[in-house]
Order: C-alpha cells, then sequence, then structure tokens
C-alpha cells in the first residue's frame, strides 16, 4: 500500500475492518521463521553466543513450564502433559550437540543454527507415515519458532496475553484462534500485511470492539518494535510518531464518535422498526458464551447467528456433549426470551482446530468443511446435535446448518437430528419439540435451489461472507484481491432475491447473517430485497437500529429494483450508501 507523505510522520493506508481509534506503542509479532540470516562470527564473539543460545533456550523453558502450569489449572493435568514432549525437544541433548557445533566450530549465529538443525530434523520426521512421529515435526517447529522468537527479541502470537503494556500489534496475519483469545485489555488494536474484510479474524475483532485495519502491504517490515502508533479503525489508517495535529484531529473525531454512541445507547430497548412501521428482527452474531452480555447492552433481539466451532478452536481434545449442552444452556438463557440461534458447526477453510491443522488440503474453501465434516462423522455430529436439543429446553433454540449445497445433505442432517430427538425421547430426556430448524445459503448452487430446499427448512439465513466469495470467486481472505469481494454485485444480489422469493412461495422467513448485514451502507439494499431478519455483530447493533428506524421501505424497494438491474456492484454500493447517508447522515460523519 502506498505510504502518503506528511511531515514527520508516516502514514500507511490499508483496510478498515473494525472501527474505534487506538494510540499506543507497536508490538510487531515474530516472523521467525521468514527472516533469519546466516553470518559468520567473530572468533572472539562465539562465547558470547553460546550464551545468547543459553539465554533463550532458558527464557524458552521458563515459558513452558508456564504454559504447562496455566494449562494444568485449566484443563488438568492430562492436557498439561503434552508439554513434557515439547521440554524434551527443547532439551534433546543430539540437536543441541549440532547447533554448539555450528557455533563453535563454523562460526555461525545461533539463530541461523538453531532453525538449521531445527529444521533438520523436524523435516525428516515429518516425512515418516507414523501419525504420532509427525506430529513431533510439529513440536519441534513449535518450540523453535519460540527459541528463535527469543534470541530475535521477537513477541510471538503466544505471547499476547503477557504484554508488559497495552499495545497495537502489527502481525504478517493472525489466525481466527489467536484472534479469539485476544484480550482488549492488552491488545489496544491491530493492524496485518494481508487479510480481507469478511476473513474470520477481521470478523472478531469487530465482535471485541477492537480497531483493526488489514492489507496494508509489507507493515511489519516497515515498522519497528516500541514505535508510537496511531491507528484508526474507521478509514484504515495506521500513523506512526503521529504529529500533535494528528493526535489533536483524531481526539475531536473520538468525542464526536463517544456523542453518537451515546445517542445510539438511548435505542437499546426500542424495536427495528421502520418509519412505515415495518419490523425487522435485529439479532447478534457471537462465538462465545461469554457474548451473550453484549448481545443484551446492544439491544440486540436474541442471537440470530452462534458459530460453535469455536468452542473447538484452541485446545487438542474435542468438547464433550456435557461441555457444549452447558455452552448452548447459557446462550438460550442468557437470551430467553429472544431466540438463540445454534449454527451447527462450521470448521474447515481458515477454522481449524489444533488437531486438525494438517489437513493440508490444497483448496480448504473448497474442501472437507462444515456440514460435509460432520455428515461424515456422524458421532461428532452426533454430540452436538444432543447437546443442542438439550439446550433448547432451556430457552428459544433454533439450529441451522451451514454451507448446505444440495437437497441430499440436507436430509441427511435433518436425518441425524431425528436420530438424536428418537435418542432423547427414549431417555427422557426433555428438549423443545417445536425447535426450529433451518440452513444457511452460501452455496451458490443451493440459492438456486432454494425453492426446493425451502420445502425441508424452515427458514433460510444468508451467508453473504461465503455466498459473495464463492459466487464471484473471491477469496474472502485475500488482500490482492479484497477489491473484488463485492456483495453488492448484481450476480450476488440476484442470488439474494431468488432466495428470498423461494423462502416466500414455501412460507418461510429470510435473514442475512453475513458481514454486509452490519455494514450501515449496505442496510437499505438488504431492507429493499426484502430479509426479514439481520443478524449483525453486537457492535453493530446500534448503528444499523439507529438507520432502520429512519428509513421506508417503499424507498428501499425501489433501490432494491434498480440494484438487480443494474450492471455494477459499485453503482449499487453508491446508491444504498446515498440513501443511507441521506437518512442518517451522523452514521457517516469522519469516516
Ligand atoms: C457467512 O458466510 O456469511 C457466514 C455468516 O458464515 P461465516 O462468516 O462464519 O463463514
Ligand atoms: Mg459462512
Amino acid at each position: 500500500m502506498p505510504e502518503r507523505p506528511s511531515d514527520g510522520e508516516r502514514v500507511y493506508q490499508g483496510v478498515p475492518v473494525s472501527g474505534g481509534v487506538a494510540h499506543g506503542r507497536v508490538i510487531v509479532l515474530g516472523q521467525s521463521a521468514r527472516n533469519i540470516l546466516r553470518r559468520e562470527l567473530p572468533e572472539a564473539d562465539v562465547d558470547a553466543e553460546l550464551a545468547r543460545l543459553q539465554s533463550a533456550l532458558t527464557q524458552t523453558r521458563r515459558d513452558l513450564l508456564e504454559v504447562q502450569r496455566q494449562v494444568e489449572e485449566a484443563l488438568g493435568r492430562q492436557e498439561a502433559s503434552v508439554f513434557d514432549a515439547h521440554l524434551l525437544v527443547l532439551e534433546d541433548p543430539m540437536l543441541l550437540d549440532e547447533v554448539h557445533r555450528l557455533i563453535r566450530d563454523h562460526r555461525v549465529n545461533a539463530e541461523s543454527a538453531y532453525q538449521q538443525v531445527s529444521e533438520k530434523y523436524a523435516a525428516a520426521l515429518g516425512a515418516l507415515e507414523d501419525d504420532y512421529l509427525r506430529e513431533r515435526a510439529a513440536d519441534i517447529r513449535d518450540i523453535s519458532g519460540r527459541v528463535l522468537d527469543h534470541l530475535l527479541g521477537h513477541r510471538s502470537e503466544r505471547d499476547l496475553r503477557s504484554l508488559p503494556e497495552p499495545c497495537i500489534i502489527l502481525a504478517p496475519d493472525l489466525a481466527p484462534s489467536t484472534t479469539a483469545t485476544l484480550d482488549r485489555a492488552h491488545v489496544l488494536g491491530f493492524a496485518t500485511d494481508g487479510g480481507g474484510t469478511t476473513s474470520h479474524t477481521a470478523i472478531m475483532a469487530r465482535k471485541l470492539g477492537i480497531p483493526a485495519v488489514v492489507g496494508l502491504g509489507d507493515i511489519t517490515a516497515r515498522v519497528r518494535n516500541g514505535e508510537y502508533a496511531l491507528l484508526d479503525g474507521h478509514g484504515g489508517v495506521l500513523t506512526i510518531n503521529p504529529t500533535d495535529q494528528t493526535l489533536f484531529e483524531y481526539g475531536q473525531l473520538k468525542q464526536r464518535r463517544a456523542a453518537l454512541d451515546e445517542r445510539l445507547g438511548a435505542l437499546r430497548e426500542q424495536p427495528a422498526v421502520t418509519l412505515d412501521g415495518h419490523s425487522i428482527h435485529l439479532a447478534a452474531n457471537i462465538d462465545h458464551p461469554d457474548d451473550t452480555q453484549a448481545v443484551r447492552a446492544c439491544g440486540a433481539e436474541g442471537v440470530g447467528l452462534f458459530r460453535s466451532e469455536f468452542l473447538f478452536l484452541n485446545r487438542r481434545d474435542l468438547p464433550s456433549e456435557d461441555e457444549q449442552f452447558e455452552a448452548y444452556r447459557r446462550v438460550a438463557e442468557a437470551v430467553a426470551p429472544n431466540p438463540a440461534m445454534i449454527r451447527t458447526l462450521d470448521i474447515g477453510g481458515d477454522k481449524l482446530p489444533a488437531a486438525w491443522a494438517r489437513l493440508g488440503e490444497q483448496n480448504p474453501f473448497l474442501g472437507w468443511r462444515a456440514i460435509r465434516i460432520c455428515l461424515d462423522q456422524p458421532e461428532l455430529f452426533r454430540t452436538q446435535l444432543r447437546a443442542i436439543l438439550r439446550a433448547s429446553a432451556h430457552g428459544r433454540v433454533k439450529i441451522m446448518f451451514p454451507m448446505i449445497s444440495s437437497i441430499a445433505e440436507l436430509r441427511g442432517a435433518n436425518a441425524s437430528l431425528e436420530r438424536c430427538r428418537e435418542e432423547l425421547r427414549d431417555e427422557n430426556v426433555p428438549f423443545d419439540p417445536g425447535l426450529e430448524v433451518g440452513i444457511m445459503i452460501e452455496v451458490p448452487g443451493a440459492a438456486l435451489i432454494a425453492d426446493v430446499l425451502a420445502r425441508e427448512a424452515q427458514f433460510l439465513s444468508i451467508g453473504t461472507n461465503d455466498l459473495t466469495g464463492y459466487t464471484l470467486a473471491v477469496d474472502r481472505m485475500n488482500d490482492r484481491v479484497a477489491p473484488l469481494f463485492a456483495p453488492t454485485h448484481p450476480g450476488v444480489l440476484r442470488l439474494i432475491e431468488m432466495t428470498i422469493a423461494a423462502a416466500r412461495r414455501h412460507g418461510r422467513w429470510v435473514g442475512v447473517c453475513g458481514e454486509m448485514a452490519g455494514e450501515p451502507a449496505l442496510v437499505p439494499l438488504l431492507l429493499g430485497l426484502g430479509v426479514d431478519e439481520l443478524s449483525v455483530t453486537p457492535a453493530s447493533v446500534p448503528s444499523v437500529k439507529f438507520l432502520l428506524r429512519r428509513l421506508r421501505v417503499a424507498e428501499t424497494q425501489a433501490l432494491a429494483r434498480f440494484a438487480l438491474d443494474a450492471e455494477d456492484a459499485e453503482d449499487v454500493r453508491q446508491r444504498s450508501r446515498a440513501l443511507a447517508m441521506q437518512a442518517a447522515p451522523e452514521l457517516f460523519a469522519g469516516n
């Protein structure tokens, strides 16, 4: 991305993915594997280099023992025992001997020596057939990353929970599983080299209310640890060493936003009804039971999408039926009498539990994902379905199946659910017999046969993130093609319209739970197309509600007619944005 000229400060423009302004020191996360240079040491430095290595090993050992202690506290001794294997790798005498020899006899710098030897061991193990030994290769790489981070003075994703002061994180990219664990008390905001607006990392940032900017090119190579930065998550700007004038201007922007937030907050208990009396069900997207606090605080009418897969990330085992039941029950009870829409497992794509990370598919978004995995792994699916059914006795639970692409998949999923109902009946375990069951429309082929699917699904919830990606063949994670990711493309809109029309014919309701629904500029368009529900990240609920209460359906229907006949995505976006701005200019001031 181009650097904008300015005096003294350095300004970088990226893609805004989560609003807010942060100001603080920068921490550049480790890129250990990438940039290790091999240097020849002067003879006199060899002892100091060996001591440096020893110190990095000691620090790594300390880190591992600390993580082991934390895991033991949280999950028990057995879970924590995996770190015994890590400690053995760290202390492996053969590996260390070889590193020492390279440093002493060949005068190679410690980083390069350690990386060369550990990679040799990891590659040898990784090439073996044996699953257990292949896992040891992953252990070696993990340990090597930690040791190298210490040698290079880098911080790694693993350290994010122990930052000395709240910081702005700069990273090549962040995995959704890492973003999910970011702590607002420590992380002021983050900016990444790559990434797209609908990547799960961006979605997580919005949920956490952490300002975030992605697609900044090679920002991690341009900024040094400890520099001061101002991160503008509304405009997508990262300013290094901001001048007083810049800080003043952003201070004013912050004040204006605080005043607006107060106005939006006053609508918390008000319904999402348009000026001409049309009600929209405005719900929230979550990925953790704790998020239900935010759901209530933002004034959403329940949960329209619980991304249950986040219960499966950041751990080595699978959550049991009881553990899942507790999580779903908590959500159901917290939002009752409003609905709690639990989406069954959507792992795959960019969301992979640790134990599955080795699948190594070439096209994971077109691969083994979501309902495909569940139908192939009946026990995994059964455990989740039983847990959701049991939770339905404690609130207004609904189930939705992700990534459905054919009637056979829907029938397979419905049949699995029916078997679980029968089991629970036989066991006299209560559940809600009237629980609604629907599907997500995320695959173009599913939108095209929405009339067929709507016969056997009680509702259709459109996932515009994947629907846009799959319809336009644009990777939602790839910043190079980010400008092509256009949910207002007439091709995507026609699929949405077909879905809505098919649902109407079968008396089904239709929602949108992709990120498009939370973008005020696009809300008039979705309203005009005729959706019944919008489900958005809790942070977006107040602005979407504010806007809905100032729109007239008749005007938005004219917009939808224009959009379906339009030639170009940008024309549609501009028209929809203009209508939103006319209705609620406050929401757009300063962006
Ligand atoms: C979507 O695809 O629009 C959606 C809501 O699902 P996810 O973002 O979790 O893939
Ligand atoms: Mg999706």
